[in-house]
């Protein structure tokens, strides 16, 4: 029998704020342990929370990107729990189903060549929990640094619009690029700023029921999203296959290639949910939503489709450039430095991509900027230097942030252009080579290539490998 998977999406974004929640603590990744906290993130007696507007405003300006409608209060609850996590014993967070501050929305991802629309349910705020360490056995330890961090979460509708892995990725490869062009959420799913955890089900083709779900944990990457909801709507298919019943439960998944059982989710857990006393509700008028509403800036989408449009990119290159905000602010500002579309691409998904994946940097973290992506290229367009030293040309403004034009001038790197300097490297490289030159007139094509690398390697990159290779003919066939 076939079976079809379903998947929903929950997502947690943490915040781009200064302060936590409901404290002014501060909200850097990385400090020492339990250093970012005070009484009323440690949730002490006789402290006050006073919610954090700027949070409140990224909440709201992306339930507006996601086509969400946006509540007239904004109310917080109690979510109870005991947990180490927590020292309060209770979370803030907004009622789940009631009273978020965006409801009903829907994104749209692009799938095989096709538009979806994937359906949202809510979209909410809540403060993020501490976190465990387990390095000794048996015993436990606690930073509580993220404890009261904002944290939104993002649920897509039901019954899901999701049924494949693939599907899910591409939510949120457009989620996380919404929320970076929103600067809501820095979206760095291995420092778990973006945490994604999707429920699975299975069901026989055609049925109009689903199947019972799993919940995963531990994805870290679009790569094992895609990977851990395969495997699991396959596990579920052959234990249904096999007669056996899907338990309700949370799995992990582990990166070696499969998912295992975490904890059991029957008889879930009654979180006695009520109002929270100490904060007041948070009208949302009008008149604030719309000045929100007007700080939007152009979607990812929207780009998307723009770039194939203006600049006659594929579909492919402008993924890549609008997949992340910095990304295509640095190509628009190429192009505003009146470099060429699709070279500037090229160069941007090409050398530039390759050096900051290299240095595990940013785009916007280097010396090199758009101007100097422009100035490469004219240097490149109008024959002053080759490919070649393009290249190295490169990885000194890279390094330093000199100007290409500048390092050029500077160490002589211009294109050869005396037709005599070439002829005679090239007769020296015949002279040296008499067993190739001859097998190049008996017809073996295959060592120009040979011949025309030791002539580059005598102009030190400086030649046309073209003018080369026409003069070498002319020299050796005639
Ligand atoms: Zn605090």
């Amino acid at each position: 029998m076939k079976y079809i998977p379903s998947v929903g999406m929950e997502v947690h974004a943490q915040l781009l704020t200064n302060s936590k929640m409901f404290c002014g603590c501060p909200t850097h990744f990385g400090e020492s342990p339990n250093t970012n906290v005070c009484p009323i993130c440690l949730g002490l007696p006789g402290t006050l929370p006073v919610p954090n507007k700027r949070a409140i405003e990224h909440v709201i300006r992306t339930s507006l990107a996601l086509n969400c409608t946006i509540a007239p209060t904004a109310l917080f609850y109690r979510k109870n729990y005991f947990y180490p996590d927590l020292t309060k014993g209770y979370q803030i967070s907004q009622y789940g189903e009631e009273h978020p501050i965006g409801t009903l929305g829907w994104l749209e991802i692009v799938v095989n060549g096709e538009r979806k629309r994937i359906h949202i349910r809510r979209v909410h705020l809540e403060e993020d929990t501490g976190k465990l360490f387990h390095f000794v056995p048996g015993e436990s330890e606690v930073d509580y640094n993220r404890c009261g961090m904002p944290l939104m979460e993002i649920v897509t509708d039901f019954p899901p619009d999701i049924h494949s892995g693939e599907e899910a990725k591409e939510y949120l490869v457009q989620l996380r690029a919404i929320l970076t062009y929103l600067g809501v959420c820095d979206g760095k799913m291995e420092e778990g700023s973006l945490r994604c955890e999707p429920n699975i089900s299975v069901a026989p083709e055609g049925s109009d029921t689903l199947g019972v779900k799993t919940e995963l944990k531990n994805l870290n990457s679009f790569r094992s999203v895609v990977r851990g909801i395969d495997f699991e709507a396959q596990r579920q298919s052959e234990v249904l296959e096999s007669g056996g019943r899907i338990a309700q439960e949370t799995r992990g998944w582990n990166d070696e290639g499969f998912s295992f059982p975490m904890r059991s989710k029957e008889g879930e857990q009654d979180y006695r949910y009520f109002p929270e006393p100490d904060i007041v509700p948070v009208v949302i008028d009008e008149a604030w939503i719309e000045s929100l509403r007007a700080t939007l800036p152009e979607l990812p989408l929207a780009k998307w489709e723009r770039y194939q449009k203006e600049f006659g990119l594929s579909a492919y290159d402008s993924g890549v450039l609008t997949a992340d905000y910095e990304t295509a602010r640095f190509f628009e500002a190429c192009v505003t430095h009146k470099a060429d579309p699709k070279s500037a691409c090229n160069w941007i998904t090409g050398e530039l991509a390759a050096k900051l994946n290299a240095d595990n940097k940013r785009i916007d973290q280097t010396p090199f900027t758009p101007a100097h992506v422009a100035d490469l290229l004219s240097l490149i367009q109008n024959n002053t230097i080759t490919s070649r030293i393009a290249k190295d040309v490169f990885a000194e403004a890279y390094q330093n942030g000199r100007m290409p034009s500048e390092i050029v001038q500077s160490q002589g790197l211009t294109q050869i252009a005396d037709e005599t300097a070439l002829r005679s490297m090239a007769q020296k490289v015949i002279g040296e080579n008499p067993d190739i030159v001859e097998k190049l007139r008996s017809g073996k094509e295959g060592v120009m290539g040979f011949l025309v690398g030791q002539v580059m390697k005598e102009s030190k990159g400086r030649a046309n490998p073209q003018r080369v290779q026409e003069i070498l003919r002319e020299e050796i066939l005639t």
